[in-house]
């Protein structure tokens, strides 16, 4: 696909199916016509402003969203989707690096989208210009935000469309994960490109479970894109199955481990969905590898593999000198080929740690640990301070530097609450300044407070331990190990 091919292909499902639904979240939804004639709009506007920086869309699952997202490549830019509950210090950092044409949230779209427009060609779009910027946790305590180019989307996208055979106008697919989450785009656009259904689930309604099952059933999906954790959500209820939606032929799970116990439930309750693992980083658009999981394929393996690569690129635990490391050995997986990202943006020093070249193509390094066995690939766990809570990906560090800088801190150190391998959340270790009489409770609760006006909901410790001291290790730095340990919650 181009991005030629892209455009031509929602417009003439917009041309030949105005009012059909191609978007919903539950509460408002827009139709295909609805929603070409919206992007159309904004694409006008972004033309009247000059050069080519990108602009944020700012909202939560709006439809119109969708229209500014679509807006922005027809006009040549590349979109930033910020979440509104987004703190305002970490929004302004974003700004900072950006330096965004355009800031839109849904009713900057409603209004332009009142001034209808004549259709005008897309802007010509070249396969290394960039096509959508999203932010990610930073170990230096900032977001920093992955460039994916439409060579990374379309790469993908090709590759996806063509393992899923998803069926042209009789898809609903059903999108658990916000916007700035790229398992989003597994959803999105082939919903988009196949004239499908796409149902968005809003944070209100995925914190409120009967409002959750009455959407589920009202909107029937054939296809589930979601993480492993909020799927466990749902099955913890034993009305999930089949009979509430009876046209569930696939679920497709990315972003942290599926638990081999899920899967197992999933197949017992669904027996005519497939359920498939697929596995990447944002830095390689949303997903690299993939595996149809049966319980044959779990009876044969001791863990859950993350499956084979996608065509055109090399997934493979690397020696030091990149080369593939032999059968069973495990090493860091790289990931080399198309859909790999140039880098984050305006940061050429993450770029170059993370990111190189190899034989002419773009290549990452995970972080992630794994091998290989009888072609297939096995997860190890990461390699460094990131944690998965919720499918939520989160740097410990981020945290850590954000806690250190609230008034009447000392210092901090933040770490994975485990059980097994499973990450159930994040403790802080505080050193306090100084303490009036407060109790560690009220200590805790104004420390939460003023972290969330700097962090999201999902990056905030649930548990806070207060201390004078930390152990420390023979090379005088805090025991992190002992600390764990401490910590491990026992299976
Ligand atoms: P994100 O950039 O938020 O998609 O997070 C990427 C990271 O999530 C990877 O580097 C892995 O550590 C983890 N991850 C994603 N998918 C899987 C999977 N199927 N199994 C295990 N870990 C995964």
């Amino acid at each position: 696909m181009t991005p030629h091919d892209f455009f031509r292909r929602i417009e003439a499902h917009a041309r030949r199916h105005p009012d059909e639904v191609a978007y919903s979240n539950g509460l408002h939804s827009a139709t295909r016509g609805a929603l070409w004639a919206a992007a159309a709009s904004v694409a006008a506007h972004l033309r009247t402003l000059e050069g080519r920086a990108p602009v944020l869309v700012i909202g939560h699952k709006e439809p119109e969203m969708l229209a500014g997202f679509l807006g922005a490549a027809l006009a040549g830019r590349a979109y930033v989707p910020v979440d509104d509950h987004l703190p305002a210090g970490r929004v302004a950092r974003i700004r900072e690096v950006v330096r965004p044409a355009a800031e839109l949230r849904a009713e900057d779209i409603r209004r332009l989208a009142e001034k209808p427009v004549p259709p005008e060609p897309p802007a010509a779009a070249g396969l290394d210009d960039p096509f959508y910027i999203l932010f990610t946790s930073g170990s230096t305590g900032e977001p920093k935000g992955v460039v994916i180019t439409w060579r990374c989307l379309l790469s993908f996208l090709d590759w996806l469309m063509a393992e899923q055979k998803f069926a042209d106008r009789a898809e609903v697919f059903l999108g658990q994960t916000p916007f700035t989450f790229d398992v989003s785009v597994m959803d999105l656009y082939p919903s988009l490109l196949t004239a499908g259904t796409h149902v968005s689930i809003p944070r209100h309604v995925l914190a409120a479970p009967r409002e959750l099952f009455a959407l589920l059933e009202g909107t029937n999906p054939t296809t589930w894109v979601s993480t492993p954790s909020f799927a466990a959500f749902c099955a913890a209820d034993a009305k999930f199955a089949q009979a509430l939606l009876p046209r569930l032929r696939r679920f497709l799970f990315c972003g942290e481990p599926l638990p081999e116990q899920l899967a197992l439930q999933l197949l017992d309750r669904f027996p005519q969905a497939e359920i498939w693992n697929t596995y990447g980083p944002t830095e390689a658009t949303v997903a690299v590898t993939s595996i149809r999981v049966t319980r044959e394929l779990l009876a044969a393996h001791e863990s859950m593999p993350l499956g084979c690569a996608m065509t055109g690129v090399r997934v493979y635990p690397g020696d030091g000198q990149r080369g593939p490391l032999p059968d069973g050995e495990r090493g860091e997986l790289l990931i080399v080929g198309p859909s790999v990202s140039p880098g984050y943006l305006g940061r050429p020093d993450l770029t170059a740690q993370k990111f190189f070249e190899l034989g002419g193509e773009r290549g990452y390094a995970t972080g992630d640990l794994a091998s290989v066995r009888n072609g297939l690939l096995f997860f190890h766990g990461r390699m460094d301070d990131q944690v998965k809570i919720g499918g939520h990906r989160i740097e410990l560090e981020d945290v850590e530097t954000n806690i250190r800088q609230l008034p009447g801190v000392r210092t901090a150190v933040v770490l994975p609450v485990r059980r097994g391998i499973h990450v159930e959340g994040m403790a802080a270790y505080v050193l306090p300044e100084s303490r009036g009489g407060e109790s560690d409770f009220q200590l805790s609760t104004q420390l939460r407070k003023a972290l969330a006006a700097r962090l999201p909901a999902y990056m905030i410790p649930k548990r806070w331990i207060f201390r004078d001291t930390l152990p420390t290790n023979a090379s005088g730095k805090v025991d992190r190990k002992a600390l764990l340990a401490e910590l491990e919650i026992k299976a």
